[in-house]
């Protein structure tokens, strides 16, 4: 039997909900579905409705938004909410993607109300974490992962914690074409595992790993075993190709 696999797709600020649905028509067509994989994707939050329609009938084909508010509802214009994006049918959401970090000022102490509106609305939260160039030059990497960890997560038991997915992004391969090895990969993520371990997360917590991620590395990222999956951004925006980077990871 074959390892369990996640493949997150983000689609940024990229594809409406007619160019959403054309999207899945295409990719669903190509895909043929593989035991133990998971494909996910993160749509704007206009194509959420789309998306998840057009994935409805599919438990492996997850829908989720990019970015929700800490609130439930209010008057906060031009955000979303949990439950706005679960009621247009989001089970999961990014939580402190770097560009939300880095463009939009979003603060640690943001990501954990985040991580707890999603829990409260029923969706898998997936905590993006991960070092600027500066930061890794500095050798700042694992005390910057672990910030943003004890940022996101305190307070959070066990069962709690064992919901959520950690995407290990780092900042400097993201959208840059340089990604991380293999190796460089593995040896955080496996501080990862070992931080959520020592708070009570019994069974193999999810780590993913994101950043410049393409037909061309798929594999020998994915030969890594501490890596659950990947997090793409521009290889995963044109589905025929989303579709065979997936069956080439999966493979
Ligand atoms: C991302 O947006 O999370 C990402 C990893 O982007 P890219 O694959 O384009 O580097």
């Amino acid at each position: 039997m074959s390892r369990p696999l996640r493949f997150a797709a983000n689609w940024k600020m990229h594809l409406g909900p007619d160019e959403a649905r054309a999207y899945f028509k295409t990719f669903r067509t190509r895909y043929r579905p593989r035991e133990q994989c998971e494909v996910w994707f993160f749509p704007p939050a206009v194509s959420l409705e789309a998306a998840a329609q057009a994935a409805r009938d599919r438990a492996d084909l997850v829908v989720g938004a990019q970015d929700i508010h800490w609130e439930p509802k209010g008057a906060f214009t031009g955000a979303v909410s949990g439950p706005l994006v679960a009621q247009a049918g989001a089970k999961a959401t990014l939580v402190g993607h770097s560009e939300r970090r880095h463009v939009f000022g979003e603060t640690d102490a943001d990501t954990r109300k985040k991580v707890g509106a999603a829990l409260a609305a029923g969706l898998a939260p997936v905590l993006c974490v991960g070092e600027t160039l500066a930061e890794r030059e500095g050798g700042q990497t694992l005390a910057v992962v672990h910030r943003q960890l004890a940022g996101a997560l305190r307070g959070l038991e066990g069962g709690k914690l064992a919901q959520i997915t950690i995407a290990y992004e780092p900042v400097w391969a993201i959208g840059t074409g340089r990604n991380a090895t293999p190796q460089d990969a593995a040896g955080v993520h496996r501080e990862i595992r070992a931080w959520l371990a020592a708070r009570g997360v019994g069974e193999r917590a999810r780590v993913l790993y994101g950043g410049s991620v393409n037909l061309k590395n798929i594999t020998e990222l994915l030969a890594e075993p501490e890596l659950d999956g990947v997090l793409v951004g521009g290889a995963s925006l044109d589905p025929a190709s989303w579709a065979e980077l997936v069956h080439s990871g999966a493979a």
